[in-house]
This record gives C-alpha cells, structure tokens and sequence, in this order.
C-alpha cells in the first residue's frame, strides 16, 4: 500500500460496522456444514430434473461456476422457486458447528454495530447463529433474499447492504473467508479481513484476483485474532 493509495484500510481501532461472512467465517471450515448443503443441492438438481447423481452434480457445479451460486443459476435458466430451494438445500444439521461462548464474548466486547452478510437464507444464518450461541450479538442479516438473489461478489448488493444498513464504508470492516468476496467491499473502501483457507475456491488467487490490495488482514483464525483485538478495543 503506498502512501497515495487513496484506498488504505482505516485502523481496525476506527471501525464502527463489523460486516461477518457467515459459512467457513463464523464457525471452521472443519465443521463442513457446506458439505451437507451441497449434497442437498444435488439431491434438489436430482430429484427435480430426474436425473442420476453424477449428472446432477455435474450440472450443480457448472451452475455455481457461471451464475456465482448453484441458485443463481437454477433461477436463471429454469425459474427455480428460490424459497422452495433454500428450504430443501439449509434443511441441515448444524451440530458439528460447536457452541463458543469465547466468540460470544469477543463480539460483546468488540465495539460497534455488527452485520451478518451471507449468500445465504436468514433461516440457515439463524440456525447456525443459535448453534453458535451469539444470535444476540447482532443487529442486522444481510442475507441472498434481501440482497435480489444477486450473490456476492457481485458488487451491486454490497452498495445495497452499505445503503440499508446506514453503514459509512470508511468505518466498516468486512470478515470473509472467500478472499474474491472482499474485492467490492475494498473498492468501497472498507478495511476487510481475510479468514484463511486451504479451499483452492476461496484463495486469493482464485479466478484471477491474485494477492491484491483488497485484503488487509489475513487471519488463520477468527477466534483468538477477535479475542485479541476485542480485548485491545473493546470494553
Ligand atoms: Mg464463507
């Protein structure tokens, strides 16, 4: 970053608005709660276009690679009931996620509002969110329903989320395990903080992006690095 860079993240000390990721951020990739989802979306692609479950996964991954997400894609070309989708797909069991009371401390403790914004339902953030123990630490869902159906990171909900929210993307933080969904929350000018992966999908160099000056922050994990900084900013 270079002292012209009219784009330099604001001090983690001067963040108002802590935007989380939900999935892989909030709880470990290790839980693999995304594993369950998606093979319910196989089994939705299979069962409703009749079709083995080979071709259906096929499809299912195409889907995601064109449209950004597996619904995305069934909206656009077959006019999939996106409700009916997500019920079926977060009908899932989000016991490997284990209950933390350290994260529900450190989100006490840290000051400011706090957003979560997930490419999925409010029901599944919520699920997860009561597993976890922290449904009470946040203000604010930003979820695929409230942002069009349009999934990160297109750069168009995060403008809509900024704007609905009241939140200044000067004093905002974003909190993302998949480093290509920080991009437009950087453009906009919030500091973000980039959650770790061995997920070759999430890295940064997935898709083209390379170690670009949109991560800030890069953390291998979300738990001790909020503990500490909750407990340098925090009350
Ligand atoms: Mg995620």
């Amino acid at each position: 970053m270079t002292a012209t860079d009219t784009r330099s993240p604001t001090p983690l000390s001067g963040i108002d608005v802590w935007i989380f990721d939900l999935d892989n951020t909030l709880y470990p990739a290790s839980s693999n709660l995304f594993a369950q989802i998606d093979q319910r979306m196989t089994e939705f692609i299979g069962e409703r276009f009749d079709l083995p479950w080979d071709e259906a996964r096929r499809r299912q991954k195409q889907y995601f690679r064109d449209y950004g997400t597996t619904l995305r894609g069934l909206m656009t070309e077959h006019d999939i009931d996106p409700i009916e989708f997500m019920d079926y797909v977060h009908n899932i069991d989000v016991t490997p996620v284990s209950p933390s009371p350290e994260l529900d401390k450190a989100l006490e403790r840290l000051p400011g509002r706090k957003i979560v914004y997930t490419n999925g339902s409010c029901r599944h953030a919520d699920n997860v969110l009561a597993r976890l123990g922290i449904a009470g630490r946040f203000d604010a869902i930003y979820d695929i329903v409230a942002a069009g159906y349009v999934p990160k990171p297109d750069p168009r909900p995060y403008a809509d989320m900024i704007q609905k929210h009241g939140v200044d993307p000067s004093r905002a933080c974003m909190v993302e395990d998949i480093a290509r969904n920080l991009v437009p929350a950087a453009a906009l000018g919030m500091t973000t903080v980039w959650v770790r992966t061995e997920a070759d999908y999430a890295r940064p160099d997935h898709g083209g992006v390379g170690h670009g000056d949109h991560i800030h922050h890069a953390v291998d994990d979300l738990i001790p690095w909020l503990v500490e900084l909750s407990g340098s900013v925090g009350k």
